[in-house]
């Protein structure tokens, strides 16, 4: 009887886990007679996308998501039917792994790292392969890099530890030199975030003893980087979609209303909740925001790190849009006191 339960409650989340899984299409949606705000109060992320303002975005969404545009008399045009399969398609070329070629031509021509690899899921890492990069970086280069350790103690909802390595001289000791904070994959079905992070380190760790720019950069900086902010979302993927692809985008909190998961990108406090077009408060939407600020595990633990730091600059790594999107972006009006400087370095 014991075993008979346990193959029904196996089923039963198995089940459910598929149940999740819609199909996502690559949309432009036309923006000639209606405001972008509107399509953000859907529900849509309308940082993550491709915008002409006043034209169109250009961004994937769920079949739901889609017909809620439909309903509200957006004009839609369906790009890629089904971007799981056209993705799963799209299988890694030996082109693909030989470089990463910048958008601009002016831009120097980066060479690939060699311990660059692509991973076994659709050319991304699997969470265990990205575990094992940064193992595999300590072990190289243990005067450059710290191992990989957890934030705190706290754990997921899944268990799982945020964790943070450092690159820096003396990794292992805590000098005066500006901190900096990297981290990827807030989203879960962003992997090419943690690839761009995995290859710049990397980079700096390869170069650092012929590149004096690079050697300078380690020398006179501390770099923190958070591959994954958001482990449970990343390995629900991976259970989903072993082969790459999957569209899961939040942590996986049983909103116990038959929904999952908040957006963790929408659960810090600064002007938490503060409409409801740039984030949601419903519980099925992509942006869902949580019960309160800082009600993820996620997001207080990335808040003791930035509490037990002090990060001049902090990267957090989203696809997709080419955009290098800098404070705020709550309200409209972007101008902090330090909007002139993420102006120039956005431009350089
Ligand atoms: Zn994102």
């Amino acid at each position: 009887m014991k075993t008979l339960y346990k193959i029904i409650f196996f089923t039963f989340l198995f089940n459910s886990a598929f149940a999740q899984q819609e199909k996502y299409s690559r949309v432009k949606v036309w923006l000639t007679n209606k405001n972008i705000t509107e399509l953000a109060s859907l529900g849509i992320d309308v940082t993550e996308g491709d915008h002409r303002p006043g034209v169109w975005f250009i961004t994937e969404m769920s079949q739901s998501e889609l017909n809620r545009l439909k309903q509200a008399s957006f004009k839609t045009d369906v790009i890629v039917d089904d971007v799981k399969a056209f993705r799963i398609q799209q299988k890694p070329s030996p082109k693909r792994t030989a470089a990463f070629p910048c958008a601009t031509s002016s831009a120097p021509d980066y060479p690939q790292p060699q311990n660059f690899t692509l991973g076994s899921m659709g050319g991304f890492f699997t969470y265990q392969e990205m575990l094992d990069m940064l193992d595999s970086m300590a072990s190289k280069y243990p005067n450059l890099i710290t191992v990989k350790q957890p934030i705190n103690a706290l754990t997921t909802n899944d268990g799982n530890q945020l964790l943070w390595v450092k690159i820096s001289d003396n990794p292992n000791t805590n000098e005066t030199e500006p901190e900096v904070l990297y981290s990827a994959l807030h989203h879960a079905r962003e992997p090419a975030g943690l690839s761009n992070l995995i290859y710049y380190m990397w980079y700096l760790l390869e170069n650092y003893s012929t590149i004096t720019e690079i050697q300078s950069l380690v020398d006179n900086t501390e770099m923190y980087f958070v591959p994954c902010v958001n482990p449970d979302g990343y390995q629900y993927n991976e259970l989903t979609d072993p082969l790459g692809g999957g569209f899961w985008r939040k942590n996986r909190l049983d909103n116990l209303d038959g929904t999952f998961g908040v957006d963790p990108n929408r659960n810090y406090g600064y002007n938490w909740g503060f409409d409801d077009t740039g984030s949601s408060p419903f519980t099925g939407d992509e942006t869902y925001r949580g019960t309160n600020p800082f009600s993820e595990v996620e997001n207080q633990t990335m808040q003791d790190f930035c509490n037990a730091h002090e990060f001049k600059l902090a990267f957090n790594y989203h696809t997709f849009g080419n955009l290098l999107i800098y404070p705020w972006g709550y309200i409209p009006d972007f101008y902090t006191p330090d909007s002139a400087l993420l102006v120039n370095y956005g431009s350089l």
